[in-house]
């Protein structure tokens, strides 16, 4: 009787994911060191360093309007005010004109109040009548004053390392008086995809052939995290051609990462590849879509082999590549954004399995299955908008349940 390996394979237990993710926060460590790089090309790049405010912000207490600014203390409680005008501040640098007691002085928007002013009373609300500012009551003791440090006061943290910086952190820190700051290099990442079937233009598809989305889609994930990218093409399902090139690109790169042949048929040959050149973390991971996806390492560089079809390679990606990149990377794993959203479909799945399904928000705000659902329908991605993620315990979802879903974009950046 011929035993069949992937009878052998499934005897092997799916690791749950969450112990996958344990098992690289504890295994892998930051792999890279630090540079200083301008703001203006930071984004993305993870913070070396914690970085702590050097100045307040704002640095002064100023004027959120155009206005008038005054004393709280000489406007009447029973009625308006009358005050005449004095001193004029338009936004920029100044030396300081104090405020007269008893005066109100024009002041425009970013303007640093004039020392004894603590309340600007907008232009719109008063009148100016023959030299005298006229106020109507009503107006609240420190209206309209931006307070310094109310943003962020000198000497407090700003932003963490291990922080990912996104076009905010980079404003905050231009705010501050960044203009350069330091990082963690860049990872280098080597990236094949694999099967005798894989094509590239501008070769016409020959019958059974299909063009390479994963190296497309491993290209972009990287770029969006700075990384990178040896672009190590396609493998042919071929035992010692892909040992040969995981050797080598594990000797070149901080990452190797495959797409397809981890499978057990007899025509996936990463996993058995990933076992003879190192050693192996873990193969399959209990998820869905993405099951076989394996983890080994060789002379402490990590081989990440992702599933085939696309979907599962963007899942796993997400799931399993992505905080290995932030180890290596000296990044701090944020989890990515969920939302409970209300479900508009039934769905039964397997105990013990972590299920993400692609789902369309429709304008009633509800999540509909996207309803192609096999994990080679790449518009599922295109036009899908979240992941639904059903955990381990579930054994079914229907409609009017609530559950967790996962923006498509929060998955990219
Ligand atoms: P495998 O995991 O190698 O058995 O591949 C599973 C499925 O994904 C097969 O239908 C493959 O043709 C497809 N596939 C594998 N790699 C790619 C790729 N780079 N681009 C598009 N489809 C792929
Ligand atoms: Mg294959």
């Amino acid at each position: 009787m011929q035993i069949l390996r992937s009878s052998f394979a499934d005897s092997i237990a799916a690791m749950r994911l969450d112990r996958a993710q344990a098992r690289i926060a504890e295994t892998y460590d930051v792999k890279v060191g630090t540079e200083t790089v301008a703001l203006a090309i930071a984004v993305s790049r993870v913070l070396a360093e914690d970085v702590t405010a050097p100045i307040s912000l704002p640095a002064a207490d100023n004027s959120a309007i155009d206005g008038f600014a005054l004393r709280f203390d000489d406007l009447r409680v029973d009625g308006p005010s009358i005050l005449p005008l004095h001193g004029r501040t338009p936004a920029g640098p100044s030396p300081d004109a104090a405020l007269p007691p008893g005066c109100a002085g024009r002041i425009f928007t970013g303007a640093v109040l004039p020392s004894g002013a603590d309340t600007v009373v907008m232009q719109e609300d008063c009148a100016v009548i023959d030299g005298k500012l006229h106020i109507p009551q009503g107006i609240f003791r420190g209206a309209n004053r931006r307070l310094a440090g109310e943003d962020l006061s000198h000497g407090k943290l700003a932003l963490p390392a291990g922080r990912r910086l996104m076009p905010p952190d980079l404003a905050l820190l231009a705010a501050l008086g960044f203009d350069s700051i330091a990082v963690r290099k860049r990872l280098r990442v080597a990236i094949f995809s694999t099967g005798n079937e894989i094509a590239t233009p501008p070769h016409p598809l020959r019958r059974g052939q299909v063009y390479d989305a994963n190296r497309a889609l491993l290209c972009g994930l990287l770029q969006r995290l700075q990384i990178d990218v040896v672009d190590g093409g396609i493998l042919p399902d071929e035992a010692e051609a892909t040992k040969a090139a995981l050797r080598t690109a594990a000797g070149n790169a901080d990452l190797v990462i495959t797409s397809g042949g981890v499978s057990a048929g007899e025509e996936d040959h990463v996993r058995a590849a990933i076992e003879s050149i190192g050693r192996l973390e873990f193969w399959r991971v209990a998820i869905k879509p993405g099951h076989p996806v394996t983890l080994g390492v060789m002379d402490g560089t990590p081989l990440l082999g992702l599933p085939g079809n696309p979907v599962a390679a963007m899942v796993t990606f997400w799931a399993i590549g992505r905080p290995l990149l932030d180890r290596l990377a000296g990044a701090t794993s944020v989890p990515s954004l969920r939302l409970s959203v209300q479900c508009g479909f039934h769905h039964l799945k397997k105990s013990g399995l972590r299920e993400y399904v692609r789902v369309q928000i429709k304008p009633d705000g509800i999540a509909y299955v996207y309803p192609k659902k096999g994990t080679g329908i790449l518009t599922s991605l295109t036009e899908g908008d979240a992941l639904l993620e059903l955990t381990e315990e579930l054994t079914s979802i229907r409609a009017g349940d609530f559950a967790p879903c996962i923006p498509l974009l929060s998955l990219y950046g």
